[in-house]
């Protein structure tokens, strides 16, 4: 790449004043089975079935649409599922929380520079993530990067992505102001696509599980192969 090209493409990322993070995939990437594990407790402990999450799309995903998906492969009866599901969301809420000292998850490239530079000028940062609050904020603990999130939006109360996004930004606007800009960073097409379902802007980054081909295509604001592509 030349000296007057930039990675960046012309988006000035530096221009918000909010900026959310998806956590797997984009902040960071579990070396561990716990949130794997808390799946299979709660479909042996509450819903009655041996089985995982095998098989369940989870790349984008929210907890509470891979546990309805696996219990629906387990040939769980939808009225039953929904009955149960407090009970089942608390079960993998007391997984998460009692082995949060096996969680071992690995930042993703320049995260924490990134986080030092965005909480060095200012900017507000929060999560918007398809975990569940208490294995979300689990894992930024773990991954020792827990202070520098002010507010999340998590899956408790939202099964869908746009909706989780959505109370996300009015949470940013409410702790900053009504105006205030709001920039997403996800790195899977439900992420780029919940995006534009609520016409915020999105930066992917392709870190997770998909290629800086495959979310292009779909044209987020910018593609990355990782955050190091901003300051370069
Ligand atoms: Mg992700």
């Amino acid at each position: 790449m030349g000296a007057t090209e930039s990675h960046t493409n012309g988006f000035d990322w530096r221009a918000f004043d909010a900026y959310l993070f998806d956590i797997d995939g984009t902040l960071l990437n579990s070396r561990d089975k716990v949130h794997y594990f808390a799946f299979y407790h709660a479909l042996q402990d509450v819903y009655g079935v041996q089985r995982n999450i095998d098989g369940v799309p989870v790349h984008g995903n929210t907890d509470v649409g891979i546990l309805r998906a696996a219990a629906a492969l387990a040939g769980i009866a939808n009225d039953e599922f929904e009955r149960k599901l407090p009970e089942a969301l608390d079960r993998m809420r007391a997984h998460v929380t009692e082995n949060a000292h096996e969680l071992h998850p690995e930042l993703c490239p320049s995260i924490l520079r990134l986080l030092k530079d965005l909480h060095g000028n200012g900017k507000m940062i929060g999560v918007t993530t398809g975990n569940l609050e208490a294995v979300g904020w689990a894992k930024l603990q773990a991954a020792g990067i827990r202070q520098y999130f002010s507010l999340g939006s998590f899956s408790d109360h939202n099964e869908f992505r746009a909706g989780i996004f959505r109370e996300g930004a009015a949470m940013a606007r409410q702790v900053t102001r009504p105006d205030a800009r709001v920039c997403f960073l996800g790195d899977t097409p439900n992420d780029v696509n919940a995006a534009r379902e609520i016409e915020m802007p999105l930066i992917a980054v392709a870190t997770g599980k998909f290629s800086v081909e495959e979310l292009s295509a779909l044209g987020p604001n910018l593609c990355l192969s990782s955050c190091d592509m901003l300051w370069q």
